[in-house]
């Protein structure tokens, strides 16, 4: 039976080119994982993640709190269809990521779970695990340098 707002489990009956705007921003689990601060290696052009978080995560719900004006924000990356695959930083149990491999969502993610809540208290965002590139210092952020189980 179809939903007023997005077709029931359509993340298994869709590919990412056909998901409505309301489906695309509901398939995302709010991890956060993609709004940490990277690094990349110039020699190896290695990526390495931090446990510092963009200035404008709400740590509380690990959304962005400026979402609407993301693109004004330096090295804030838009995901759409044609992108997801090729951001080898994006942690593999991304859902965008999931959908694009064919797989289905994990039992927390909201769509399935019905709970907002079950992604942080399963340890699968970064609730309470990060800090503000706001009290970082540049010249610190390589301290901050953490590989993140997904
Ligand atoms: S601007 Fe928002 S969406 Fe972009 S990296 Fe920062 S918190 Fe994430
Ligand atoms: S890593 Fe993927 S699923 Fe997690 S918050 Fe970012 S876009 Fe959403």
């Amino acid at each position: 039976m179809a939903s007023s707002r997005y077709e029931e489990r359509f993340w298994q009956k869709k590919c990412l080119e056909e998901m409505t705007e309301t489906e695309w921003e509901l398939l995302c689990d709010r991890c956060g994982k993609c709004c940490l601060v990277k690094l990349e290696d110039a020699h190896t052009e290695q990526i390495y993640f931090t446990d510092v978080a963009c200035t404008f995560m709400d740590q509380a719900t690990c959304q962005c709190s400026d979402y609407n004006n993301r693109s004004k924000v330096k090295d804030c990356v838009k995901l759409d269809s044609g992108n997801v695959m090729e951001l080898s930083w994006l942690p593999s149990s991304c859902s965008y990521k999931l959908v694009a491999n064919g797989m289905d969502l994990p039992s927390w993610h909201h769509l399935i779970s019905g709970s907002e809540y079950i992604i942080h208290s399963s340890g699968a965002s970064i609730k309470g695990r990060v800090i503000s590139e706001q009290c970082v210092k540049d010249q610190d952020l390589e301290d901050h340098i953490i590989r993140w189980v997904d």
